[in-house]
């Protein structure tokens, strides 16, 4: 066998991605991500990005990590429970607990590290059960696989088709073991809500444990932008709060919030959480000030829920149909080619907006997925949502 050959299989798969517009490519911005960014020497406006409150380049949080890069250094030198832990790591901690009014918190790497560790922690055994959406993200879907319980996939926010799957799934009648219903709050590509009461009626009746995945929620939704439960008014009811920094609060980490006792099992079972070296100081810190700015002053979330309600409002008026509730507003295209096609066209126009194709939504069910930051301007979505309507039409 030649040195190339032991390869085709690879090049083959690069040719059927690219035979089928599923090829992905990079696209290197050269500025911070705000509202406005600096692609190939170009100013875009972004309507792509999940920072959705702008806190990623926010004057007070770029002083405050600033400040602490100089006191703490950069990286954080060993996994949490060995060197990686410094004040600032317990104090986003604390921060996050009092934010979604729980008794502790607990800081991952990421929201896939903490997704990919919690599920399989929780419900590790083969007498274990996991009732999941169908729509639920790609790293739930991780943690699923990683246990030997056995996972039930429910039709998308369902809860009578949940309520069914478990009543003929057995779990009911069984002798030993848990279950576990898990679900995103806000679905990261429709943009939809979780039907929260009827996850929790279900859970209630049946005697399962409920996880929540907040990463769309957190800073979206409610009218302070504390998230789901603040949303249906709710408080306390979730077992498993779990979200992350990453988007609207511009830093980085996962979280689960929840009771001391889970906290503390998280602690000592999670193998995302004991065998990776812990984020940097100074991330614990942009996360901080993120938080307390998020807490001391709900003006953000109250804007970005205005500019939803103007962008939709302007989208439909231009003949695009588009109706969210957070900040995600989908808009259906199909074919992916014809995706692309309009994502391009709207890159000429100086709006950068993804297309998002298979495996991320269904094949043929391509969509643009429009984000919005707090900061966005009404003039500025006006003008986007010309565009779009103008793009769909052309390509
Ligand atoms: C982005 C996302 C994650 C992963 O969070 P990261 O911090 O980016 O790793 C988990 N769940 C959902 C629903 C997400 O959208």
């Amino acid at each position: 066998m030649n040195a190339a050959a032991k390869w085709q299989w690879l090049e083959e798969e690069l040719s059927r991605l690219k035979a089928n517009n599923l090829f992905r490519t990079l696209r290197p911005l050269s500025s911070p991500q705000r509202s406005h960014v600096i692609w190939q020497g170009r100013e875009l406006l972004l309507l792509a990005s999940n920072a959705y409150l702008d806190m990623c380049a926010d004057p007070e949080v770029i002083a405050y990590t600033a400040q602490a890069v100089q006191k703490w250094g950069c990286g954080s030198g060993g996994s949490r429970l060995t060197t990686g832990t410094t004040e600032l790591h317990t104090r986003l901690e604390e921060a996050l607990a009092d934010f979604k009014g729980r008794e502790a918190a607990i800081v991952f790497n990421s929201g896939f590290a903490a997704n990919s560790g919690v599920i399989p922690a929780l419900c590790p055994g083969a007498d274990d059960w996991i009732f999941s959406d169908e729509l639920n993200h790609a790293s739930i879907i991780d943690g699923c696989r990683g246990t030997k319980a056995r996972c039930i996939v429910y039709r998308h926010n369902d809860m009578a088709d949940l309520s069914q799957k478990i009543l003929a799934s057995g779990f009911c009648t069984r002798v030993s073991g848990h279950g576990l219903i898990v679900s995103d709050a806000v679905f990261s590509m429709d943009g939809d809500i979780v039907d929260l009461p009827g996850m929790l009626a279900a859970a209630e009746r049946f005697g399962l444990l409920t996880m929540v995945d907040e990463a769309h929620s957190t800073g979206v939704i409610g009218a302070a932008g504390r998230g789901i439960e603040e949303h249906f008014a709710l408080p306390g009811r979730v077992d498993i709060l779990m979200g992350t920094l990453s988007k609207s609060l511009g830093a980085e980490g996962g979280y689960v919030c929840g009771s001391q006792a889970l906290v503390d099992y998280l602690r000592n079972k999670c193998r995302s959480y004991i065998f990776s070296t812990s984020l940097a100081p100074a991330t614990m810190a942009a996360g901080l000030k993120a938080l307390e700015i998020l807490t001391a002053d709900p003006s953000r979330p109250a804007r970005l829920q205005a500019n939803v309600r103007h962008f939709c409002r302007e989208l439909t008026a231009a003949g695009v149909p588009a109706r969210s509730a957070t900040a995600i507003i989908p808009i259906p295209i199909g074919d992916e080619a014809k995706a692309v096609r309009v994502s391009q066209l709207l890159l000429e126009a100086g709006i950068f907006i993804s297309a998002i194709r298979y495996p991320t939504v269904k094949r043929g069910q391509a969509i643009l997925r429009a984000a919005l930051m707090s900061s966005h301007t009404e003039t500025e979505l006006s003008f986007a949502a010309r565009e779009i309507a103008k793009a769909i039409a052309r390509a």
